[in-house]
């Protein structure tokens, strides 16, 4: 049997005031599999809070970046400096949109920078409905509705686990739960509570519609604004629980979800209520 994989989510807040204030950290997701070593949109603090959480950035050899928004994207370019070992040797795989290799014509530059995209053995441009393997796990890109339209969700295919995914930004649009369907583990990016809308993002009751027709075991919502952290993620994640009688809960920063034939959840952050080890299944 193989190993679990560990889902370590560094940061947990998502938008510009949650940025700017790190209510929330802004590090992005890590993902450890047998031999999979994966960060995901790297935002600001990513480098330091991997260092700090002894998770050494040059054993990656994965670095995805969605879209062309800071909290997605900041820290990749140091990231892929360490996955190359200091820019010593091509190393790994930079998966990232089509905006983010090469800018658009949305107002978005590059924001890896040319000299950065030659450090990786290989770079794959995310486009929707494509799949590609990284060692044995099959990643599918998702579709998102964002203002970075290049912006893509990732879906990740174990092949003895299943599936887990990642939405990225995205405001809730007909179709985006066949993305999703039959994954076990989802985790949203939830940037306003219920009730208060924004363009281009998911709020709780876009979630509850995701969350519905996907039917994971367990749903996670992250990437929190700073109008979902004053209204209490915890209140939302069971606002979509009761509503969809899927599992939910809120992300906080450090929490590390161990993705295998149970999935397991541990937070270590004691001003939690969801403190301590949870167990699923
Ligand atoms: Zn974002
Ligand atoms: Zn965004």
């Amino acid at each position: 049997m193989g190993s679990n994989f560990e889902i370590i989510l560094l940061g947990t807040g998502g938008g510009r005031f949650t940025t700017i204030t790190q209510k929330r950290c802004t590090a992005g997701i890590r993902i450890i599999g047998s031999s999979l070593n994966l960060h995901l949109d790297p935002g600001p603090g990513a480098l330091v809070h991997s260092v700090n959480e002894d998770l050494d950035p040059q054993k990656l050899n994965a670095v995805f970046v969605s879209h062309c928004h800071p909290d997605h994207y900041t820290d990749a370019e140091v990231l892929i400096e360490a996955m190359a070992h200091g820019a010593t040797k091509k190393r790994g795989v930079l998966v990232a949109a089509r905006s983010v290799l090469h800018g658009s014509k949305a107002g978005f530059d590059r924001v890896i920078s040319t000299y950065h995209q030659q450090m990786p053995e290989q770079v794959i441009e995310a486009l929707p409905n494509t799949s590609f393997k990284i060692d044995d796990v099959e990643v599918t890109v998702t579709e998102t509705k964002h203002s970075d339209p290049d912006a893509v969700g990732f879906r990740f295919g174990t092949t003895e686990f299943g599936d887990f995914a990642y939405t990225s930004d995205t405001e809730y649009f007909e179709g985006i739960g066949r993305h999703y369907a039959g994954v076990r583990l989802l985790l949203l990016c939830v940037m306003r509570p219920a009730g208060k809308p924004w363009k281009g993002h998911m709020t709780t009751n876009d979630a509850v519609r995701i969350v519905e027709q996907a039917h994971p075991e367990l749903a996670v919502l992250t990437h929190l604004g700073m109008q979902m952290i004053f209204q209490g993620p915890a209140k939302e994640a069971k606002l979509v629980e009761e509503k969809t009688g899927v599992h939910t809960i809120a992300a906080v920063d450090g929490m590390r979800i161990s993705f295998g034939k149970i999935i397991n959840v541990q937070t270590k952050d004691v001003t939690t209520k969801e403190q301590g080890l949870t167990k699923f299944f």
